[in-house]
């Protein structure tokens, strides 16, 4: 039986974020959106931020049909100008911007030995430059504003060696490196910086990862949704994948007054699978 895991507001105290403003990039999506309803949900007004306007703006209405208070913003998180150019739209429109979650990343499996310069390029620009050109961004608006919380959203698997992800391990660690430093560079602002380390959420894109490892096309009966049920129970500790909610959780902890005394952590939210050495199987 699938457990439903709660809305923050069902946790946490319904007007914990009241009048905070968060950006979220690749909020239109996946765990990036379940980020954005975990801080909507608190009465935090969340910008969502990533290329593709469209899906952003259906994402933002889904938010809003819900009560809550969001908006689409386009950005290539590759172009410095640009995020800095809508760093400063939302702080204008929505007021002082006090979040800011690095989620936007690009992937795909490809050997290293044969992996283009354009596909290298792509992915660390996306995760770790984008990371960076974000946060510099918005740390001017954050002092202006009296302080503020990044979170970056990194992973545990580039903690062993991950086959055909050099370009993701590459990047998600030079998020870890960055979130301590930031960290430590950044306190005397009142701006905490902070990671976050999820273990496999079934968003579309894992899914269809999951599906082609397991060979689905051979074999009519198989459905993936099983076979993801049962890779679970055998190699995650609490025995289920993670639900965006999970993270978009642990991100409400971190922004919170409970979080109030962390910085430069890398908080590992993967219901045990990478203490367990499986963190990477695919099936
Ligand atoms: P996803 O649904 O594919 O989300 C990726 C998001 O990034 C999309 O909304 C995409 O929006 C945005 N994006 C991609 N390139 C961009 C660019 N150049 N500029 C701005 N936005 C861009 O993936 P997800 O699984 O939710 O992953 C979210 C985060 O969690 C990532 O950092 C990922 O590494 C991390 N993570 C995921 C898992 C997992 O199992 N799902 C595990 C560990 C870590 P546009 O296409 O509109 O730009």
């Amino acid at each position: 039986m699938p457990m439903t895991i709660p809305l923050a507001s069902e946790i946490f105290r319904p007007d914990l974020l009241a009048g905070q403003v968060a950006i979220v990039t690749g909020g239109g999506t996946g765990i990036g959106f379940g980020i954005a309803e975990s801080l909507g949900a608190l009465g935090c007004h969340v910008a969502l931020a990533s290329r593709k306007l469209e899906r952003l703006e259906e994402s933002a209405a889904q938010l809003r049909e819900n009560g809550m208070s969001a908006s689409a913003h386009q950005l290539d998180v590759r172009d410095p100008e640009r995020v800095a150019a809508v760093m400063k739209e939302v702080h204008e429109q929505h007021g002082p911007v006090r979040v800011l979650v690095n989620n936007a990343a690009g992937n795909f499996y490809a050997p290293s030995e044969t992996l283009s310069p354009n596909a290298w390029r792509s992915v660390v620009e996306i995760d770790l430059f984008g990371t960076f050109y974000c946060s510099q961004a918005v740390l001017p608006l954050m002092r202006e504003a009296g302080g503020g919380n990044i979170v970056n959203i990194s992973m545990t698997l580039h903690y062993r060696a991950w086959p055909q992800m050099a370009h993701a391990v590459a990047a998600k660690s030079g998020i870890d490196a960055l979130t301590r430093t930031l960290a430590v560079e950044w306190a005397p602002h009142g701006v905490r910086v902070n990671a976050i380390a999820p273990g496999p959420v079934p968003t579309a894109g894992v899914r269809k990862a999951f599906a082609l490892a397991a060979g689905s096309t051979a074999d009519p009966l198989f459905s993936v949704e099983e076979a993801m049920r049962e890779h679970a129970a055998k190699t995650i500790p609490l025995g289920r994948f993670g639900d965006p909610r999970d993270i978009g959780n642990a991100v409400v902890f971190l922004v919170s007054p409970a979080g109030a005394w962390m910085t430069g952590e890398i908080m590992v939210v993967d219901g045990g699978q990478w203490l367990a050495g499986n963190a990477g199987q695919q099936v």
